[in-house]
């Protein structure tokens, strides 16, 4: 029988809970899901700190915590293109075959709706602290950001000294003194 693909696409700088509450919510409707890394090309950036091989030992390893079956996922890393109207196009040229959009993005639902896909907007958890923005701004200020994010997310920044990273990027050069 034909399998049902859904996809949820994010940057996930970093994968935290709200991710992987939506992934198994989605897990609930689809036979397999395709989990896209966005922004793969971006690192190194205090919006976007981690690369997109970080953020895939990030997911990888959350799945596994979480005891998800592995033939029911596929993690690709995709990156920016500069033409919004190709953008589905360029997803599904990296994707397995899929049929519904899983999206609380704008931009997302409208370029896919238009190529003719199902769009579907996943429930939103505690978006007031479970959101990137909010583990970024926790890891600068020295707040608890362990537990808005998987044991994995914990891990993986310990190992690549995440925590160091994003302090130094926010340190503004200071030049011509
Ligand atoms: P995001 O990380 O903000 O969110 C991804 C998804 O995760 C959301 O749609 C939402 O469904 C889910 N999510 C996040 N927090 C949640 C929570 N607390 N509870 C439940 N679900 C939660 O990512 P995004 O900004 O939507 O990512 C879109 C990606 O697509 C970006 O990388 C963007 O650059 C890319 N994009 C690229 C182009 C282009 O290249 N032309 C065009 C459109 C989008």
């Amino acid at each position: 029988m034909q399998k049902v693909r859904g996809i949820l696409i994010g940057r996930m700088q970093p994968v935290h809970n709200g991710h992987m509450q939506v992934i198994n919510k989605i897990l609930e409707e689809v036979d397999e899901i395709i989990i896209g890394i966005g922004s793969a090309q971006l690192s190194h950036e205090l919006k976007d700190p981690f690369t997109a091989g970080e953020r895939i030992v990030m997911m990888n390893q959350a799945l596994a915590e979480e005891n998800v079956d592995p033939s029911r996922y596929y993690i690709i890393p995709m990156q920016d293109i500069n033409f919004n109207a190709i953008w589905a196009s360029h997803v599904k040229m990296l994707t397995p075959p899929f049929s519904i959009v899983y999206s609380g993005n704008p931009l997302v639902k409208q370029l896919f709706s238009e190529e003719g896909y199902e769009v579907r907007q996943p429930p939103l958890y505690d978006r007031l602290h479970l959101s990137g923005t909010e583990v970024r701004r926790r890891i600068l200020e020295d707040d608890n950001w362990q537990e808005l994010v998987p044991k994995a997310t914990v891990d993986v920044l310990n190992e690549i000294k995440g925590i160091e990273r994003i302090k130094n990027l926010s340190i503004k050069e200071i030049s011509d003194i």
